[in-house]
C-alpha cells in the first residue's frame, strides 16, 4: 500500500503537470484542453479528491475521542499525565521556536526580498483574531457534543482526558466502559484501514487537480522566496528532526522518515494536518511503536498546536516582506516574530492555508504591511503542502521521543521492516 500511495502521488503530479501544459502552453483553448479541464480537473479529480478528504475527516473526531479516552484511561493507571503533557508541550513549543529562528536566520542571510518590486495593487483582507485570553478559555468545552460537531480538537482532547481519567477511577463500572471503548477503538482503526485501500486513488486525484491548476508562472517573481522556504523546510524536516531524535532517544532517524512516508504523502496531498490525523495516529502507533496512551494524546494535540513548517513559512515571509518594503524591524522585532508565531500556532487548527492567517497576526504585531500576504499568497498552495508534511513529521518525532522517555514505546516495532499496511 505504501508503494501504491507513493506511486499515486507521483502519477498525480505528472498527470497534473501534463494537463496544465496542454491547457496553457501546448494547445491553449483547444477542444482537448477544454475537455481535460471540464471532465478531469473540475470533474473526476475534483469529485474523487473531495470524497477522499471527506472520508478522512469523517474518521478524525471518532478516532481522536475514542482513542484518547482509551489512552487517558491507561495513562491514569501507572503514569502521571502531568510530566507527559509537560514534556510534549515543551517539545512542541521548542521545535516551533527553533523552526522559526532557523527560517529567520536563513532569510536574513539570503535576503530573498531585497530588490523585489512590491506591487501596489495587492490587497489582503484580515479576519478578526480573538485575543489570546479568549483562545485559552476556549480550550475548555461547554458542550462536548458541540465540540465534536465543530471538530474542535483541543476541546475534544480536554473532554476525552477527563472522561478517560474518570473511567480509570470508577472501579467495576469503569472497567466495563473501558472494555467497550477499547473494542470500539479497534473497530474505528479498522475503519481507517478500510478507507486506506482507496488512498492511492484519492492522493492521485487531489494532486492531479492541484498541479493541473498550479502551473509554474509563480516561479518567475517569487522563485527565491519559494526556494528559501522549501530549503529551510527540508533542512528542518530532514536535518533538525534527525538530530533531535538521535540526541533525545538514540533511535535511527532514517527508520522514522521511511515509515512516515505514506503519512507525509497524505499531508502533502491534503495540506491539512487535521485531516491527516487518522493516518498519522495509525502510523505512529503501528509502525513507529508508540503506545496508544501517548500517541492518542500527542498526535491530535500536535496536529493542532505544533506547526513547525508553518512557522518556517512565517519566518521567511516576514523577513521577505520586510526586505521587499525596505522596512527594518530590528532584533526586537524579530524576537517578537518568534514569540508571536510560536504562540499563534496554539489557537489555529491544521487546515489548508491557515498559515496565512497566522502570518497576518505576526505582521500586525511588528507593524509590517499586510498587503505583503497577498504577494506571497501566489506560491502558498505548494508550500502549504510541503509544510504540512513537515508539521506532521514533527508531531511524530515528538511523540516518539516522549513515548521512549515514558517507557511507552516498542523498539521492536520501530525497527520492524515487515510493515506493509498503513493502519495495521
Ligand atoms: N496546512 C497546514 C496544516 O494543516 C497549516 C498551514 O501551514 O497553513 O498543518
Amino acid at each position: 500500500l505504501t508503494t501504491k500511495i507513493l506511486l499515486g502521488m507521483l502519477a498525480g503530479i505528472v498527470a497534473g503537470v501534463i494537463i496544465y501544459a496542454v491547457g496553457h502552453t501546448l494547445m491553449p483553448g483547444s477542444a482537448l484542453a477544454n475537455f481535460l479541464d471540464t471532465y478531469l480537473t473540475q470533474g473526476l479529480f475534483d469529485i474523487a479528491g473531495r470524497v477522499f478528504i471527506a472520508s478522512l475527516k469523517l474518521m478524525v473526531v471518532p478516532l481522536v475521542l475514542v482513542s484518547l479516552i482509551c489512552g487517558a484511561c491507561a495513562l491514569s493507571e501507572g503514569h502521571r499525565i502531568g510530566p507527559l503533557a509537560g514534556k510534549t508541550l515543551l517539545l512542541y513549543l521548542l521545535t516551533t521556536a527553533v523552526a522559526i529562528t532557523l527560517a529567520l536566520v536563513v532569510a536574513l542571510v539570503v535576503q530573498p526580498g531585497t530588490g523585489v518590486e512590491a506591487s501596489a495593487d495587492a490587497t489582503f483582507e484580515v479576519k478578526e483574531q480573538p485575543p489570546l485570553s479568549e483562545v485559552l478559555v476556549n480550550i475548555f468545552p461547554t458542550n462536548p457534543v458541540q465540540a465534536m460537531a465543530e471538530g474542535n480538537m483541543l476541546q475534544i482532547i480536554v473532554f476525552a482526558l477527563l472522561m478517560g481519567y474518570a473511567i480509570s477511577r470508577c472501579g467495576e463500572p469503569g472497567r466495563r466502559v473501558s472494555a467497550f471503548f477499547n473494542d470500539l477503538n479497534e473497530v474505528i482503526l479498522r475503519m481507517v484501514g478500510v478507507l486506506m485501500v482507496f488512498a492511492p486513488y484519492g492522493v492521485f486525484a487531489l494532486l492531479a487537480k492541484t498541479f493541473a491548476e498550479l502551473g509554474w508562472d509563480f516561479m518567475l517573481d517569487l522563485g527565491k522566496y519559494f526556494l528559501v522556504v522549501l530549503g529551510v523546510l527540508l533542512l528542518h524536516g530532514l536535518g533538525f528532526y534527525s538530530v533531535l531524535l538521535k540526541l533525545l532517544s538514540g533511535l535511527n532517524p532514517l527508520e522514522l522518515l521511511k515509515k512516515m512516508r505514506p503519512a507525509m504523502a497524505f499531508a502533502f496531498s491534503t495540506a491539512s494536518s487535521a485531516a491527516t490525523i487518522p493516518v498519522t495516529l495509525a502510523t505512529v502507533e503501528k509502525r513507529l511503536g508508540v503506545d496508544n496512551k501517548v500517541a492518542a494524546f500527542t498526535v491530535p494535540l500536535g496536529a493542532t498546536i505544533n506547526m513547525d513548517g508553518t512557522a518556517i513559512m512565517q519566518g521567511v515571509a516576514t523577513a521577505f516582506i520586510a526586505q521587499m518594503y525596505g522596512i527594518d524591524i530590528g532584533l526586537g522585532g524579530y524576537l517578537t516574530v518568534i514569540l508571536t508565531a510560536t504562540l499563534a500556532s496554539i489557537g489555529t487548527a491544521g487546515v489548508p492555508g491557515v498559515g496565512l492567517i497566522m502570518l497576518a497576526m505576526v505582521l500586525q504585531q511588528v507593524g509590517l504591511p499586510l498587503e505583503g500576504i497577498a504577494i506571497v499568497m501566489g506560491v502558498d498552495r505548494l508550500l502549504d503542502m510541503v509544510r504540512t508534511a513537515v508539521n506532521i513529521t514533527g508531531d511524530s518525532v515528538v511523540s516518539t521521543v516522549v513515548a521512549k522517555s515514558e517507557g511507552a514505546f516498542s523498539e521492536e516495532v520501530f525497527y520492524d521492516r515487515n510493515y506493509n499496511s498503513v493502519a495495521g
